[in-house]
Order: structure tokens, then C-alpha cells, then sequence
């Protein structure tokens, strides 16, 4: 069933169980998380990134869409979210393609405009019973929460999350996008400092390359929201790799598709299982 990105984020951040988001590109991707959430029993939020909506010619809609139809066809509990939208005109369609939040990120911006074109969006989005998570710009001169080495600042944090009114924020605290050895270690210490001082769910990007027990320990120093995307393409482009080896005449996609989508499908779920099994605290 389509969930609310908001309630699943309100009960992992209540019950510290986390909540896993995985990014998607083909309908094997969506697929694939679905299957994997209700064969998990575990919920999960399906992110669309605004790249991702690049590659599909700019529209939303069609992918969108099938994420939807796949949350209401299954027994799964599942939302929908549009990550690392730096482009309004596409915040501005997140209520109408069916997702109930958004990551909006003006974190390129130098930090007051950073604030103020978040606070904007926020004011845009509340208006529509949007959730949004946002990050931080390069503030302190520390880099942004994607900036490979970046660490957030506690105090930075909170300031942001008060004068935006975000309901969620990325933070940096030792984990970088698109890796795809799961070798990155995390600043444990940090995530309870800013568990501390932060009212607001915190949200970790880059998590593929994150071993599952970090992971766990993440969740138990505070962390609610677990943003994976390469560990899909991984386990996709590996399948379709071996697939095309072995029958180098093949022509029709079901036949290297559908494996794709089994190991996508075992990669979701191996998440799923990991991140609701609780860590050391
Ligand atoms: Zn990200």
C-alpha cells in the first residue's frame, strides 16, 4: 500500500528501527524494492532523484507512477520520495506525482541562500502536507554532506533545521555517494552528538558503501533515514553483465532483466533484514 513518507519516518525515528530508502531508475528497480518489502515484512520509501527524473526526458510522471501503482498493488507498506531536487519547478510537482516528500537541495548555494531558498521550499511544501529533508551547504567552510571527508557541525545543524523548519536533514558523518566497496566508516560519536542536538530525524546518504553492521550501529547512535542507490545499480549491471557473458546472442531484455531484478530484489531485502535487526549501542 502507497504509506506516507512522514509516518514511516515518525515510527523508525520513535522506535529507533531505521527506515530504509532506495533509489530507482527502471520500473525493475521499484520492482524489486516492493518485492523485497513484503517479502521482508519491512517498509521502505522508493526515492526517485531528480537525476534520475533527468534520464526519463525531465518527467516525473511515468516513473512516478509506476511506483505508485506497484505501492497500491502490493501488500508492502511503501512511499514515495523525490531526492536531491535542486530544481523548483520539480519540487513544485512532488505532491501531484504521488510522493509524500521531498529532499530539497540548495546545499551548492553559499549558506544564507542555502537557509533561505530551503525555508522557502519548506513554506511551499508544509502548504501541501509535504515532508522535506534538506542538508547543509558548505557552512563553517566544512563542505557539504556529500563532500567525501565532510563532517557536519552539531551546532550548524540545529541552527539550520530552526531557521528552515526542515523535517529531516542529511548530514555528513563519513559516508560518500556511488560507492561500490562497502569499506566507509562512520563517526558513531558524531551521530550521537547530533542525535542530541538536532529535533529532527537525521538522514544518511551514501549508504551503500556502508557495511550492514555499521549500519545497525548508525541506527542505534540515532540515525532514522539510510538513502541507498549504487547497491542496486551493483547487483542490476553485475546480473545483466553475467546474463550477456554466458548467451552473447540474446536480444530480448526479459532475459537479462529479470535476473537483474532477482538480484536487486535479494540486495533490498539483505538490507531490509540487516537494518531491522537491532545494533550494538
Ligand atoms: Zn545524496
Amino acid at each position: 500500500m502507497l504509506c506516507r513518507s512522514a509516518d514511516l519516518i515518525a515510527e523508525a525515528h520513535a522506535s529507533g528501527s531505521g527506515i530504509a530508502a532506495f533509489n530507482v531508475i527502471t520500473l525493475e528497480h521499484v520492482q524489486a524494492v516492493a518485492e523485497a518489502a513484503r517479502r521482508t515484512g519491512r517498509p521502505a520509501i522508493v526515492q526517485i532523484s531528480q537525476n534520475a527524473v533527468r534520464h526519463h526526458g525531465g518527467d516525473v510522471m511515468p516513473l512516478a507512477t509506476a511506483t505508485t501503482a506497484a505501492a497500491g498493488g502490493s501488500d508492502a507498506r511503501l512511499a514515495l520520495h523525490l531526492d536531491h531536487v535542486e530544481d523548483v519547478a520539480l519540487l513544485h510537482r512532488t505532491a501531484e506525482c504521488g510522493a509524500s516528500s521531498v529532499m530539497f537541495d540548495a546545499s551548492r548555494l553559499p549558506d544564507e541562500e542555502n537557509i533561505a531558498a530551503t525555508r522557502e521550499a519548506v513554506r511551499w511544501a508544509h502548504g501541501q502536507g509535504l515532508f522535506v529533508e534538506a542538508e547543509l551547504g558548505e557552512i563553517g567552510g566544512k563542505g557539504s554532506a556529500h563532500t567525501p571527508g565532510a563532517r557536519t557541525d552539531p551546532g550548524d545543524a540545529a541552527r539550520f533545521v530552526a531557521e528552515t523548519g526542515v523535517d529531516a536533514l542529511a548530514v555528513a558523518v563519513g559516508s560518500s555517494h556511488a560507492m561500490v566497496s562497502r569499506t566507509a566508516a562512520l563517526d558513531l560519536g558524531l551521530i550521537a552528538r547530533l542525535r542530541d542536538e538536532v529535533p529532527v530525524p537525521l538522514v544518511l546518504h551514501g549508504s551503500s558503501g556502508v557495511p550492514h553492521e555499521t549500519l545497525r550501529a548508525a541506527l542505534a547512535h540515532g540515525m532514522t533515514k539510510i538513502n541507498i542507490g549504487t547497491l542496486l545499480n551493483v547487483s542490476f549491471t553485475r546480473a545483466v553483465r553475467a546474463t550477456l557473458a554466458e548467451s552473447p546472442d540474446l536480444v530480448d531484455p526479459r532475459r537479462y532483466l529479470a535476473p537483474a531484478r532477482d538480484a536487486m530484489t535479494d540486495a533490498v531485502a539483505d538490507c531490509l533484514t540487516a537494518l531491522g535487526t537491532p545494533g550494538a549501542r
